[in-house]
């Protein structure tokens, strides 16, 4: 049920190189399926919000989250809110799921300089604009000046885990296609 909503209401993370790489000219919802049982579940639940818009599994996704995020242990000062590192995991979850496009190349990440094709020198070709320092002071409720200096590394962080989740996702897709 979750995979056939992954097929018709988003785009999973295939390309055409992945689909010509393979002899099936159509991929259907079980050939998707089998792939992302190679993932572990938060992954694959991570998935399933990023990609299809089902948001059915998001109290799991939101709890395995938060689980990842404390087994990292940052350390808390006693002024801040007792749950800053679960604001902290929300907010890096929430970021990966659906950054904000970047104003600059209106989330291209490409910008064209004298009829030339460049990087966009704003987001370095991501298309996403940057976590701002207070938004994320205003979203863990604590003051700019320890987002900036601890706060912003830690959340830089676990957006990064997230991509590593999407490189295992992608892989995870392109193998299981190409093993049909
Ligand atoms: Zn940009």
């Amino acid at each position: 049920m979750e995979i056939l909503s992954m097929l018709t209401s988003g785009s999973p993370p295939i390309d055409g190189d992945t689909i010509r790489s393979t002899a099936k000219s159509r991929i259907s919802a079980g050939d998707v399926a089998s792939c992302l049982c190679r993932v572990d579940r938060h992954t694959y639940l991570y998935a399933l919000s990023k990609y299809c818009l089902d948001n059915s599994s998001r109290d799991e996704l939101n709890a395995l989250s938060i689980e990842y995020a404390t087994t990292r242990q940052f350390s808390k000062q006693k002024s801040e809110p007792d749950d800053v590192v679960e604001r902290l995991a929300l907010a890096s979850l929430c970021y990966s799921i659906s950054p904000s496009r970047c104003s600059y190349c209106g989330g291209t990440g490409e910008r064209t300089v004298d009829s030339k094709v460049v990087v966009c020198s704003v987001c370095n070709g991501s298309g996403n604009s940057d976590m701002s320092v207070r938004k994320l002071a205003e979203v863990l409720g604590i003051g700019r000046w320890r987002t900036k200096k601890v706060w912003m590394q830690r959340f830089q962080s676990l957006v990064s885990d997230y991509q590593i989740r999407d490189d295992a996702l992608y892989l995870a897709i392109k193998q299981g296609l190409q093993d049909e």
